[in-house]
């Protein structure tokens, strides 16, 4: 390890209203006592007083430019001797010690890196060596930021330790799918979620089966009858995976059994968020708007009611942008193409092209993000197993990075729907496909469709016997890119 021949000392006082700091005495001589173990010289000591933390004015940065920053003479000073070379070790108690505005931290990174000189802290909090010591103050410098306003830090303790350790948090009404001791399932309701959570994955609408467990007279834990929201909750709760969550965030695996499994869980967090957010609506009348192209124009044909409920077409609409001038007749056109999709199922280089996944650039970063972020949670229970970060940082960085991997998992599902893995796991393909909602099927037709680099299908004008009459030669197979075979 790089060695210091002059260090500095930054200790500081704080007004402690959180009493967890250790008084500016006790860290100037743990500090020391470290330097000391070090065999790095200490030629000067840093004493910042913080009960001005947040009176702001301008200093001038290293680099000359001038910036509104919290007063810290102390700590510009040593910053400027870092950077001519008059101190070349630091020693600091702890990193909250050292910034709590993350712009500091950012100054304090830029003079260690030009400099080269090495960092140690107290209760090694603080190290600058590697990119993944630079990426742990950061997230513990965001999250002092974020505590630092946080009143009731100690209340949480007891409930982060409890949390932490997996165990169930007791109180309140009981879970649905759990027994009353919040650990034992109850088989039949279990049952009732895993039925629920596949027939929202297969693109049914929560409210309609909320409709069909009152009607089955399947009740909920508490009311009378099922609400979206209950529903919801219950389908979106990590709780069901066996993961214990705490302030929103999963901080580990739970000490009770998982009901459906993690896989399951992130399809139905990433389905069931997409529609919060107004995405793939699971109220989607026909399955083919967006797979039918007009053989005119180019545009995309939409579907449009005749009246009644079984008949309707699609069309190149001329309100849409569209030419007008294309249309067929909805319920053959859509059995034509179901059939032609059900044998794209049944053919072995399909479910090879399928299986191998789309491995496109923008999913390939993406996996490549999530094992970044999975090998930094390694590090980070590391840090906290050796004591080198409290509870309370741990489980907040945890679930900072959680949350990221949560996201980057959700989009990789955006783009290989699990219905498609759903139909082409089952005994009768045919069979499946029929039962799925009209946003499955799409989901379906599309991934398959577009494994073989196909879009959908171009339809012709009409030659005789106008659009009613269904003529399937009017239908070509479009190739992705725009070009297409009429
Ligand atoms: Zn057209």
């Amino acid at each position: 390890m790089k060695t210091a021949t002059r260090a500095g000392l930054l200790v500081r006082i704080s007004d402690d209203r959180e009493g967890q700091g250790a008084g500016v005495g006790r860290q100037q001589a743990d500090a020391q006592a470290l330097a000391d173990r070090l065999g790095w010289p200490v030629v000067e000591i840093f004493t910042e007083n913080d009960t001005s933390a947040y009176k702001r004015k301008r200093v001038t940065k290293a680099d000359g430019t001038i910036e509104m920053r919290v007063d810290r003479p102390e700590f510009r000073r040593l910053l400027a001797l870092i950077e001519s070379g008059q101190i070349d070790g630091l020693v600091a108690y702890h990193l909250d010690r050292v910034a709590r505005d993350p712009r500091d931290l950012e100054d304090l990174i830029d003079v260690v890196e030009r400099a080269r000189i090495p960092v140690e802290s107290v209760t090694g909090s603080l190290r600058l060596a590697t990119d993944s010591d630079i990426t742990m103050a950061r997230i513990g410098v965001a999250i002092a930021n974020q505590s630092s306003r946080d009143a009731s830090r100690r209340i949480r303790r007891k409930h982060e330790e409890l949390a932490t350790s997996g165990q169930f948090n007791g109180g309140g009404a009981r879970r649905y799918g759990y027994e009353r001791d919040g650990v034992t399932i109850n088989e039949e309701e279990a049952d009732v979620i895993r039925t629920c959570a596949g027939r929202v994955l297969a693109g049914e609408s929560v409210s309609s089966i909320c409709r069909d467990l009152d009607l089955q007279l399947i009740l909920p834990v508490r009311a009378q009858r099922w609400s979206s929201r209950s529903l919801t909750d219950i389908l979106r709760s990590p709780r069901i995976a066996g993961l214990r969550v705490h302030h929103g965030e999963v901080v580990g695996d739970a000490a009770w059994p998982a009901i459906v499994d993690r896989s399951t869980h992130e399809a139905l967090m990433a389905t069931l968020h997409a529609r919060a957010r107004g995405q793939n609506r699971p109220v989607l009348a026909r399955w083919l708007n967006m797979l039918l192209w007009c053989g005119k124009c180019g545009h995309h044909l939409s579907s449009s009611s005749l009246g009644g409920d079984r008949a309707f077409r699609y069309w190149c609409n001329s309100q849409r942008d569209g030419c007008g001038g294309v249309a067929i007749q909805g319920p053959r056109t859509e059995a034509y193409v179901e059939a032609e999709v059900v044998g794209y199922l049944g053919r072995p280089d399909v479910i090879a092209a399928l299986a191998r996944g789309r491995s496109s650039d923008a999913s390939q970063a993406t996996r490549h993000d999530i094992e970044a972020d999975e090998f930094q949670l390694r590090q980070l229970s590391r840090m906290w197993a050796e004591r080198q970060i409290t509870l309370d940082e741990y489980a907040e960085a945890r679930g900072i990075i959680e949350q990221r991997i949560k996201s980057a998992k959700s989009s990789l599902l955006a783009v290989v729907p699990l219905h498609v893995r759903n139909v082409l796991a089952s005994a009768e393909v045919g069979t499946t496909w029929t039962a799925l909602t009209p946003a499955a099927k799409r989901d379906v037709a599309r991934t398959v469709l577009g494994s073989q680099g196909l879009m959908g299908w171009t339809v012709a004008p009409a030659t005789s016997g106008g659009p009613r009459r269904f003529d399937p030669s009017r239908l070509s197979l479009r190739q992705d890119g725009g070009v297409h075979d009429v």
